[in-house]
């Protein structure tokens, strides 16, 4: 009957997942099978969190070990003389009883008295029902095993087994009453489990397995060449569900780590990834045609979210927040039109003037004037490097400095390269986590035409957000080139000796941006030249793990309410103690001086190319004093 209850129920959820619309996630066996072997036989990123990763290792391995005792309880069940093969199969089955009941009760302990905040709104009472199940299988099990030792059935039993059968007594029912009360519990298990919040259990090593494999910064593109009826416009109602975004819903362990993590959460801020895919998920299972923003998920949820990541890097079951949030907000925005008011002028004067600054882009290259650096003209030979400055440093005062540096660092080093000045328009990515694909895909298409046809094969980027579409973006629509950050290359210069800082520039602590760190592995680069500039202090909270400036998914252009998220990083940077606070990030410049200007600390930001500028500049001047 269990299993009867299971099957219908796992019939139920396999039908609701391939309802779904259609995904590609498929190929790529050798990085599935490692991820499948890492994240979930291994659960390295449940490990992060030593105690907690612990405990649940040791359940999810006690489960793979103690699989073949199901088997055994049946053939026993109906055969009493069955018994253990091996002793060194009974120590084995024991030790793991053990891990298993210290996990479930260290997870006790942590939800009943140590109550981290990251547990808030999840289903706490099933989880310590699933727990107490968990408890009575292993329980069950070493009381079989105890009675049969004492009944004289078995001889090959484990240690703890041998050392309990003498609070047996050697006659008695006690041995068919456990064996039943053992398959009872798992069979009340089987039943249970698909239908409670608690699915993950069936479902987290699937999601793994068809989790992204392609670059993490990228967004899946939506496709307007289809037939009407097969067009998506982002995710309206759960019927515009991906089968991996349902698959995602029933994956949630409801850890909270994600929450944990996010800074808009962290701010104050209605965001709670959990909480947003546990709403998409109760709204699969009501069957709902209602709009999923406003009634699964708060609207003001879908436009907190700054798109960094974070959710999708600490997640244990590969669940990518970011693909629902900003399919959310394509329906909201190209369909419902409905998105907040302060971001409308950025979405018109990206469409518009090519640029979120609104500025003409004849302005675009007035940064260079007078630096003798070389706009490509059509039909002009293609460089060796293309440096693409992007909207911020071309037209935001403070991160014009940055363009500045990289140009004559780029100069002195001997580089072959060239901008291409008003050619060069808004990749589209501030549209595009907007939710406005179109916009996004229009400029999409007009910069790989004007790249392809300069014959571009390499490019440098000073902005992270800018890397991120070339590199990983662009590729969908015909634009394949090498692109390396500015921090990348310029960090090659120096290793060459092509560019020799001089150092002395104090103490220095480096903020990761979050497109260039966690999205695109990118750390060690900027690191190579605040070390070679002056004296690196870390921040708490940097590499992959760093936390957002604020800016990201359009926020650099809309309102935010209640805490800054760059208050609580500058806060962060001045803890060090350092006296410049590094960035490699337009963005991360203007929100970061925004933050230091706020909160009155003393910390000059600045980006880690005027710092090596200003590093050889004293080189230069000290060698002329000295000779
Ligand atoms: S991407 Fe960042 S801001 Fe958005 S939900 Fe995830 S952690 Fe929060
Ligand atoms: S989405 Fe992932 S990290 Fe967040 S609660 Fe669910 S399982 Fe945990």
């Amino acid at each position: 009957m269990a299993g009867g209850l299971f099957a219908r129920r796992a019939l139920f959820l396999v039908r609701l997942v391939r309802a779904g619309k259609p995904v590609a996630r498929s190929g790529d066996v050798p990085r599935r099978a490692r991820n499948e072997a890492v994240l979930v036989l291994g659960q390295r990123k449940l490990l992060d969190r030593l105690v907690p990763g612990l405990l649940h290792a040791f359940i999810f391995w006690g489960f793979i070990v103690l699989f073949p005792t199901i088997v055994m309880a049946m053939v026993a069940a109906v055969d009493k003389h069955s018994e253990i093969p091996q002793t060194w199969f009974g120590d084995l089955v024991d030790v793991f009883v053990l891990l298993v009941l210290t996990g479930v009760v260290t997870a006790l302990v942590i939800r009943k008295l140590v109550r981290p905040k990251r547990f808030a709104g999840s289903h706490l009472g099933e989880a310590d029902f699933i727990l107490a199940m968990i408890a009575g299988v292993v329980l069950t099990l070493l009381c079989w095993h105890a009675a049969a030792v004492a009944a004289g059935i078995e001889t090959h039993a484990g240690f703890l087994a041998n050392a309990f059968a003498h609070a047996f007594p050697s006659g008695g029912p006690w041995e068919r009453l456990f064996v039943w009360a053992h398959l009872c519990f798992i069979f009340g298990f089987l039943a249970y489990l698909p239908h409670s919040k608690h699915l993950h259990i069936a479902t987290a090593a699937v999601n793994v397995w068809f989790g992204r494999t392609r670059a993490r910064g990228r967004l899946e593109p939506l496709r307007f060449d289809v037939p009407d009826d097969e067009m998506r416009f982002g995710a309206g109602t759960v019927a515009d569900l991906t089968w991996k975004q349902v698959l995602d819903g029933f994956s949630c362990t409801e850890c909270g780590r994600c929450q944990d993590v996010c800074p808009a959460h962290a701010t104050g801020k209605i965001l709670s990834p959990k909480l947003l895919i546990m709403g998409i998920r109760d709204q699969v299972f009501s069957r709902s045609d209602a709009p999923i923003a406003g009634n699964g998920v708060p609207e003001d949820m879908i436009w907190d979210c700054v798109t960094c990541g974070a959710c999708v890097e600490v997640c244990p079951v590969s669940i990518e927040h970011v693909d629902h949030i900003v399919d959310l907000r394509r329906h909201l925005v190209m369909v419902e039109s409905s998105f907040p008011a302060e971001a409308e002028p950025m979405l018109r004067d990206v469409e518009r003037s090519a640029n979120p600054w609104g500025k003409p882009q004849t302005e675009r290259a007035a940064w260079a004037e007078g630096l003798g650096v070389r706009v490509l003209e059509p039909g002009d030979p293609a460089p060796e490097v293309l440096y693409w400055v992007g909207c911020a440093a071309s037209f935001d005062e403070r991160a014009r400095k940055s363009a500045e540096s990289t140009a004559k660092l780029l100069q002195t080093a001997g580089v072959d390269f060239a901008i291409l000045g008003p050619r060069e328009a808004c990749t589209g990515d501030p549209a595009r986590r907007m939710g406005n694909e179109y916009v996004f895909q229009a400029y999409a298409e007009q910069n790989v035409s004007t790249l392809n046809d300069a014959g571009v094969t390499k490019i440098v980027a000073s902005c992270p957000h800018c890397f991120n579409t070339l590199a990983n973006e662009y590729p969908d629509f015909g634009g394949s080139y090498e692109v390396v950050h500015h921090t990348e290359l310029l960090a090659e210069l120096v290793r060459e000796g092509r560019l020799t800082p001089a150092g002395g520039a104090g103490s220095i602590t480096y903020h990761d941006s979050c497109y260039l760190a966690r999205h695109n592995d990118v750390s060690s680069a900027p690191r190579e030249l605040v070390a070679a500039v002056g004296t690196p202090v870390e921040m708490g909270r940097s590499g992959k793990q760093t936390f957002c400036c604020g800016a990201g998914g359009a926020h650099m252009w809309m309102e935010e309410r209640g805490t800054g998220i760059n208050e609580e990083r500058v806060r962060e940077a001045a803890e060090t103690g350092a006296g410049t606070l590094a960035v490699a990030c337009p963005f991360c410049t203007v929100m970061l001086d925004d933050g230091v200007r706020a909160s009155g600390k003393a910390l000059r930001v600045v980006d880690v190319s005027t710092l090596l500028a200003e590093s050889l500049a004293e080189s230069d001047s000290s060698d002329t004093l000295s000779s």
